[in-house]
This record gives structure tokens, sequence and C-alpha cells, in this order.
């Protein structure tokens, strides 16, 4: 489909400007800021409105939506136990909750989500047949990592010095890798803006076969690599336990890193592991609001970015979160930083987080080269924002509202792949009245339920994490 954009604002080095962009089937043909361009196609008028490339939901788990305002306030090894306990939602609960996670990615800015897709036991190849179904359905631009392990949760805390014994994971890891092999030979579609990566959940679940098939995996299909990394102070400890060494020096040893694997969370990196991550051109999701929830800690981000590694932004899943706004994620993800270094200059300017949250994403994925900025070739994964909204009001800068203010419905338009897929607010393939109403049968209004898991599981973390019995 071919169209113009009228005189839309786009920011320039140090202002902005207005311009008429072309868009030829899922490109951008042209952008000119001189003079106006014959219109070509429909005609939208992108007077007072600002335009920008669209962001990337760099980590998330769309089925945790199911759990979200549910878990109380737990670190991540108790919070996986009630997370895990809890009957897995259905495949039609999945598609559902794909296509919510979807809709609150591309009204607050995103085009493109990474989801690290939780699986049904046993209904491993209809999980992600449902997740890609919403995807399509609603065109969003996705990529699917279904989230794999070969190891079952206790042996994911640290042992202390203390013999544990553990059960084993529910399904080999000649099993799991095979499932990973159907799920690509189905699924995986680059050039229709559906992709699989390989995304073993994170060390601590997973063993050294797991990750050499997903090695093997990646390098034979071309597929992106995913991965929870140090996400907890008990992820740093368990790394030394299982190999007398740093995660990020055995996910270096192995081979696992590379300008198209990125790593969500990263936040307890020893000193040398920062260098070891530059010089790989791995790239740091940044979890903002779940590290907070979790008590995960603060990933030391402005280090990273002084150090040469492409940082992004995710929500995570909407259990640990608990929504799905990219932009609540980007404004806490780039203030936060401001109270661990005293020097304001390495301080994230509202301009570097729109750019960290669109090009710092495709970088991510391998995608620098087609998509992350406005330019003419690049394929059209835009967005329009009304800066008429009370929230981008008066006329200030808009990035800078964008960024550090309250941006409440202010996504006007949404392309992805040329696509209009939000217009005026509302998704423009689904219907978003019959979502609310479907989302609506399952569940009950509640406040509390009573977990085994974490009773098993809490006396022993209290123990090795040091804490008061
Ligand atoms: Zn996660």
């Amino acid at each position: 489909m071919n169209f113009t954009i009228q005189q839309a604002i786009i920011p320039t080095l140090n202002g902005y400007t207005t311009v008429d962009v072309q868009i030829e089937g899922e490109q951008i043909k042209a952008i000119s800021t001189d003079s106006p361009l014959p219109p070509r196609g429909t005609v939208i008028d992108g007077r007072k409105k600002l335009l920008l490339p669209g962001f990337v939901n760099g980590h998330t788990h769309s089925s945790e939506m199911w759990q979200r305002g549910l878990i109380p306030p737990y670190p991540l090894e108790l919070w996986l136990g009630e997370l895990h306990e809890f009957t897995p939602p259905n495949p039609e609960q999945i598609y559902l909750s794909a296509l919510g996670t979807a809709v609150e990615t591309l009204l607050s800015g995103g085009t493109c989500v990474v989801d690290h897709l939780v699986l049904i036991p046993g209904k491993e190849v209809e999980t992600v047949a449902a997740a890609v179904k919403a995807y399509q359905e609603i065109g969003i631009r996705a990529y699917i990592g279904p989230l794999i392990q070969d190891q079952s949760m206790s042996e994911g805390i640290p042992s202390g010095g203390t013999h544990r014994e553990h059960e084993a994971y529910y399904c080999s890891t000649e099993e799991v890798l095979g499932m990973m092999q159907t799920v690509v030979d189905r699924f995986h579609q680059p050039e229709a803006g559906m992709n699989i990566m390989v995304a073993p959940t994170g060390i601590q679940l997973c063993s050294d076969g797991l990750f050499a098939g997903c090695m093997e995996l990646s390098d034979r299909n071309s597929l992106c690599r995913h991965a929870h990394l140090l996400e907890t102070k008990a992820q740093q400890l368990l790394a030394h336990e299982k190999y007398a060494m740093t995660a990020v020096q055995y996910l270096d040893k192995i081979g696992y890193l590379n300008p198209r694997t990125s790593l969500a969370h990263c936040i307890w990196l020893e000193d040398q592991d920062i260098a070891i991550l530059a010089k790989t051109g791995a790239t740091v999701v940044h979890n903002p609001l779940s590290n907070l929830r979790l008590g995960s800690g603060i990933a030391p981000i402005l280090k990273y970015r002084q150090a040469g590694i492409n940082v992004a932004f995710g929500c995570d899943g909407a259990a640990s979160n608990d929504g799905q706004d990219l932009l609540e994620a980007i404004k806490i993800g780039s203030m936060l930083h401001n109270i661990t270094d005293r020097d304001y200059q390495h301080w994230i300017t509202p301009r570097e987080s729109v750019e960290m949250a669109a090009l710092g994403g495709v970088t991510g994925l391998g995608m620098e080269d087609q998509l992350g900025t406005l330019t003419e070739g690049k394929m059209a994964d835009l967005v329009l924002y009304d800066l008429t909204n009370l929230s981008l009001l008066p006329k200030t800068d808009p990035i800078g509202l964008l960024v550090m203010g309250r941006p409440t419905q202010v996504v006007d338009r949404v392309w992805v792949r040329g696509e209009e897929i939000i217009a005026q607010g509302q998704p423009t393939r689904i219907d978003l009245k019959g979502l609310r109403e479907a989302l609506l049968q399952y569940g009950d209004w509640t406040t509390t339920r009573q977990s085994n898991n974490i009773a098993q599981l809490e006396q022993h973390y209290r123990q090795v994490m040091d804490l008061p019995k």
C-alpha cells in the first residue's frame, strides 16, 4: 500500500523540522524536508503530530498477563515459584494475552515485541501457534523466543554448599531441541515479520547441552539469540557454583554471545564482564520496572553505555511490571540512573532514550540496517504521536515530554511494514472491545491465593541469601 504523510514533525540534530514522507509498499520511499512531495496513495495529515520510528519491547512474556497484579512483592526466585504453580493458561488464553501485550505495546510507541514465551507443558507447539496467530492478526512485528529450560525450578537457586536433590525436568534436552526445530520449521518467516529466536531461559536452568543445541539451531537457521542474564544476586552466586566463573565468562566461552544476542536484565555483572559483553556486540535489554518490582537491583546501564554496549528497553512480563507500557519503562529506565552517578553529564537524555528504544532495540535483533530510524529505504515501522493531546501540551519539547512526562493515549497511528495497524488510537485489524470482553470471561476479582511452592522454597532461599529466619 502506498501513502504520504504530509507535514509531520520529526526531530533533527538539535531541534525539529516538518517533513513529507512517502511510503511505498513496506518501505520509506522518500522524506522531504524542503518542498512538499506530490501526494501518492492515501494522504495522511501529519500536522501537529510527531513521527518517530517504532520502539521495540525488547523483552516480555505475554502470557504473564494472566497473573498481573496478583503476585505479592517477592524476589524473583520466590515470585517464579508462585508464577509457575498455578494452572497454566490454555491456548485460547495464550492467544488473548499475546493480543493484549501487542495492543499495549503498540499504544505506547512499540512496533515490535520480543516475546520470551512461557510454554504450556505438553502443548509447547500449540502455545507458539497461538501467539503467532495473535501477532499475525494484529500485525505487530514479532520475535518469539519459546522459553526453554532442561532443569527443574529448584536448580535455579544456589545450593550454598548444602546437598539438595532436584526433580528431573519433565522433558529431556533432546525433546526440547526437537520441539524448537518444529517451531522454527512451522513459524519462522522473517520476511513476513514473524521471527522465532532461540531463548534458553538462562544459565540458572539450562544445561551445557541445551545451550550448545540452541547455538547450533540459531546458526543453521540464522536465528537471533536471547536469554535472561544475571537478573539476581542469587544467579551471580549460582554461576560461580555451577561454572567456577561468571555467567558472562561462561556464555562467552561457549560462544553464545554475538551481535544478534540480546540479554534481559544484566544487573549483576562483575567488572570484567562489561568488557567481554562490549567485545561480543551483544545487547542488554533494560527492564527497569520488573527489576524494581522484584527487588532485583539497578542495572548499571550508564556503565554499559560508556563501554559501548548497545542497550534496549523491555517491559518484561506483565506479572512483574505489572503492565506493558513501553513509555513508562523508558521513563523509569532513563531517570533511574540519575541517582547512581552524580555526574549529570552521564545521564540519559530524552533523545538518547528514544534512540535506545528504537535503534537500540532493532540492533539487538540484527535489524539496524532495515529499521530503527527515519531513513529512506528502511522499512516503514512508524508511530505518529498526537501533539494536541493534553499530556503533550503545551508546545515545548515533544520528545522531552514523551519521555519525561506522563503521556497517555498519545499514539494516533502506527504502521508496521507499511501497513496501518493503529488508527485514531485503535487497532485496525482486531476488535479491541471483543478482546476486552474475552479477557473478562476468565478469572475472578481477588486479592490473595495460597502458594505451596513458596512455603517449600522460602526457608532455603532465606538461608542462602543470608536473611533472618
Ligand atoms: Zn523475563
